[in-house]
């Protein structure tokens, strides 16, 4: 394939990156002149001035489209609308905070034209995360793989390519509590690598606090496996046992010997170990029954506000087909 030969749709998840936006189309532009190409800005709800932008660049810039959330519904969710929408043969999604420099694009684009259908741009950390937030994401992953039968890529941060057979399954998604890096490693298809330096944060904060990777992870974790489950199970029968061997040793002391057990704290340290197991067990059956209940309802995963996405190769041939069917006076 030739450099103009195909279409690469660029879409960038946005929640208040009114300052990083201008920025992030400024190095698109740069980095992508060689090829065809559109960006799909998905303002995930903004309150600063991001989703005014978003309109006033699709004027100024043919590349640049959008799509408006009616209110915040999340990245992934953001990055699920932005795919389905999108129009290109190869599909890159990339952060507006240029964390995930656009310079990494065309080694993107060459290891799909050499056959791979999903392409992960894996980071280096240097010094653009704090220690804190490199190593709970080092365990999150090590924890998940232990867990899901689907290894995940370890450090994949949702930049990546895909190829429009993989963007067509995400259009196709219907589970709310999305999870992509779980998807795209459940998924299959052929995966390459190229690695890149994350950067700092040029404007304002991350959005991801602690309480938020927290709630992240535990999606990950539980959309991905329900092993937590089995082990609960486990848990739960090998405390039983030991619980059973105590009480047989207690009605043995009561029964035959004079010794009763006047121990204060083996009551309450057994008391208290039994009821934490318990209630660590209900917790993780009902963040997954949560989940059917939520699931249950088969809400969308967000609302549209309104979108603006130029005709592009996908609706032309859209438009062609219909014209045809209509022709043969179907
Ligand atoms: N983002 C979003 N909706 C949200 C939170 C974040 O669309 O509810 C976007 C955000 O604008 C950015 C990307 O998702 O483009 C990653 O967010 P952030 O940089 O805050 O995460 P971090 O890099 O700190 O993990
Ligand atoms: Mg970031």
């Amino acid at each position: 394939m030739r450099k103009n030969d195909f279409l690469i749709s660029v879409v960038v998840p946005c929640y208040n990156e009114e300052k990083n936006i201008p920025l992030m189309i400024d190095e698109l532009q740069k980095h992508l002149r060689a090829y065809r190409y559109e960006v799909i800005l998905v303002d995930d709800g903004s309150s600063d001035d991001s989703s005014d932008l978003c309109e006033r660049l699709y004027g100024e810039i043919t590349e640049v489209n959008y799509i408006r959330f009616a209110r915040n519904f999340g990245h992934q969710a953001a990055l699920q609308a932005g795919i389905t929408c999108a129009n290109g043969e190869a599909v890159v999604t990339i952060d507006a905070d240029l964390q995930q420099p656009p310079s990494v694009i065309p080694a993107m684009v060459k290891c799909w034209l050499d056959g791979h259908e999903i392409v992960e741009a894996i980071p280096e950390y240097t010094d653009s995360i704090g220690w804190f937030k490199k190593y709970t994401s080092y365990i999150f992953y090590w924890v998940l793989n232990k867990l899901s039968d689907y290894p995940v890529v370890k450090k994949a941060n949702d930049f990546r390519l895909i190829d429009r057979k993989v963007a067509d399954e995400v259009g196709r998604l219907k589970e709310n509590h999305l999870y992509l890096r779980g998807f795209f490693s459940w998924v299959g298809f052929n995966k390459g690598f190229v690695h890149y330096d994350h950067k700092k944060r040029i404007n304002g904060e991350t959005h991801y606090p602690f309480y938020k990777m927290v709630r992240l992870a535990l999606n990950g974790i539980t959309s991905m496996s329900v092993r937590p489950l089995r082990l609960a199970l486990i848990l739960g029968s090998i405390v039983s046992l030991i619980a059973f061997a105590i009480i047989c040793w207690a009605l043995y002391l009561a029964v035959f010997t004079e010794r009763t057990i006047a121990g204060w704290t083996s009551t309450i340290v057994s008391t208290l170990f039994l009821a934490g197991i318990q209630l660590l067990v209900l917790g993780i059956m009902g963040e997954y029954l949560g989940k059917l209940f939520i699931e249950n309802k088969q809400r969308p995963n967000y609302i549209i506000r309104d979108k603006c996405i130029r005709n592009t190769v996908k609706d032309i041939e859209h438009s062609t087909s219909k014209t045809t069917l209509i022709e043969q006076g179907v």
